[in-house]
């Protein structure tokens, strides 16, 4: 390119400035001047680059795409966006739990699986992982898992002690730590990784019908996993290798693509069901709730600013469109208030203007000023009013926010449903679904991760967690730790 093509270098303010290269000096030996105004501008910009990064989830990427609905399921929901041939354009998100910015994409942990649909009713946000289940089910315990598993307060180093020793005191996480370090627990690339909505979600059909469903985003790709050992070779190689498979992919016109299928449950079925249906750390097996097509997720566009576009994209699960409602989980009940929360601290009040995360539908909110508001504000700004202001139409929407409640208040683990036990589906993971050469691979991966730094008492707590998920398995662990 000539020089006469090129665009003129300015300032933020537009204005053209002298030199790219040479700041304005006394004399070509200095000293610097305080009015070169363009050389400040650029040092309190880069000063200003960094963002505070997500608390857990803080290393990712994504891209862009759509979703389009190929089966019928409007018995089921009214939401537009899964109406018949309906196509909706699509933000993904894949991630690392506890790993900062700069961490390996190829550390064992679960991966984020979050999406935004721009459908026309709003954005809606399916924020999920690559697994169908999680440590823990109650909100409580959220803040101190993710804290046991980044960094000590003294060395500042992530400590398997800590891990084992929050996992072995909350038996509820064996049927995520069992998949965690199953071959699963090192996605071979994001691409080749399910994604689950973990959660049970309500759906609401146009007579106003309920049910609750699971998602489960199966990858077309099929599933592929890292042994350990290549992935600790990657660590080191290329930290970055997960990002850059997926933004190879999409350049190259290797289009990764989801098939969405759903298991949907009857309301009524929740209370009897020999699972607690809301619980998640369990998964309803297939044989109880089948799997029933929806629709294909495609990714098709790279990100041109990863700042802008995935850095400071914001996904929450209390984005959730008419027809489709939360359930009582009490896991997504707290997500529902600690995303957006999260997105106000990290990004600023006024985050849902940022291109990205603005839906693509017209907003009327009553929402008002704070710091970076951009859209304009028009009157009246208060509701009910009598000047031609947004009035809420409700009913719709209401349906897909309530379930019947009486009870008294309490602090309490949900009511016990008939097969409820942590242990038991850990089991049937590796007895039902691993085969013998995988539990070889789950053994001796949970053999390294205790041996790196686990001590006593904790170590001979988790050879009891280990058998009671599976006595044969316990034992194997045991040995390979105590003859090892
Ligand atoms: P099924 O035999 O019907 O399904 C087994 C499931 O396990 C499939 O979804 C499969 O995913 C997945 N899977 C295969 N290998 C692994 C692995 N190494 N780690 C984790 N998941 C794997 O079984 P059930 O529905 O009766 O459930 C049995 C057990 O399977 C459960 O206790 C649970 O641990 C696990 N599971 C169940 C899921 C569910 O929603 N029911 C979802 C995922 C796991 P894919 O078909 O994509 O290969």
């Amino acid at each position: 390119m000539s020089d006469q093509q090129r665009k003129p270098t300015t300032t933020d303010a537009g204005i053209p400035v002298p030199s790219d290269e040479h700041s304005l000096t006394i004399g070509p030996e200095g000293p610097v001047v305080l009015h070169d105004h363009y050389l400040i501008e650029q040092m309190a910009n880069f000063n200003r680059e960094r963002i505070p990064e997500r608390q857990p989830h803080a290393k990712g990427g994504g891209g862009f795409g759509h979703f389009e609905v190929t089966a019928d399921v409007s018995r089921y929901t009214m939401a537009k966006v899964f109406q018949p041939g309906t196509k909706t354009d699509v933000l993904a998100r894949f991630s690392t739990v506890a790993g900062e910015r700069g961490s390996p994409d190829t550390w064992r942990d679960p991966r984020g699986f979050a999406l935004k649909f721009y459908t026309e009713d709003g954005n809606y946000d399916m924020v999920g992982n690559n697994t169908p289940v999680f440590f823990i089910r109650d909100p409580m315990k959220f803040q101190h898992f993710i804290r046991s598993q980044k960094r000590r307060a003294d060395n500042n180093t992530r400590d398997h002690d800590m891990q084992w020793d929050f996992w072995t005191l909350s038996p509820e996480s064996a049927h995520q730590v069992t998949w965690l370090m199953g071959d699963r627990g090192i996605p071979k690339t994001w691409r080749h990784m399910n994604g689950y909505s973990s959660h049970t979600y309500m759906w609401v059909n146009a007579q106003g019908e309920k049910f609750w469903v699971k998602y489960h985003f199966k990858t077309d790709q099929g599933n592929d996993f890292l042994t350990q050992a290549e992935a600790d070779s990657l660590a080191g190689a290329d930290g970055d290798y997960h990002n850059r498979d997926l933004f190879n992919s999409i350049s190259q016109g290797d289009f990764p693509s989801w098939t969405l299928k759903v298991q949907v449950m009857p309301f009524a079925d929740a209370e009897t069901y020999r699972f607690n249906p809301f619980d998640l750390t369990k998964v309803w097996p297939h044989d109880d709730y089948p799997l029933q097509e929806v629709g294909k997720l495609t990714l098709n566009r790279n990100p041109t600013d990863y700042h802008t576009e995935i850095e400071q994209a914001a996904f929450e699960p209390n984005n959730i469109i008419p027809g489709v409602g939360p359930s009582p989980d009490k896991m997504l009940l707290a997500r529902l208030f600690a995303y957006a929360d999260a997105h106000r601290a990290r990004l600023g009040v006024n985050y849902k203007q940022i291109p990205v995360n603005a839906p693509q539908c017209p907003v009327h909110s009553y929402s008002k000023d704070g710091a970076m508001r951009i859209q304009k504000v028009a009157d009246p700004v208060y509701a009910p009013n009598s000047k031609g202001g947004p009035a809420a139409c409700g009913e719709g929407y209401h349906q897909s926010e309530t379930w019947p409640v009486k009870d008294e208040m309490v602090r309490s683990p949900y009511t016990q449903h008939r097969d409820d036990n942590d242990f038991v589906q850990a089991n049937a993971l590796i007895n039902q679904v691993m085969d013998d050469a995988a539990r070889e691979r789950l053994v001796n991966n949970v053999v390294g991760h205790l041996s790196d730094g686990v001590s006593e008492p904790v170590l001979e707590r988790a050879f009891e967690y280990w058998k009671q998920i599976d006595p044969a398995i316990g034992e194997r662990i045991e040995a390979g730790i105590r003859n090892g």
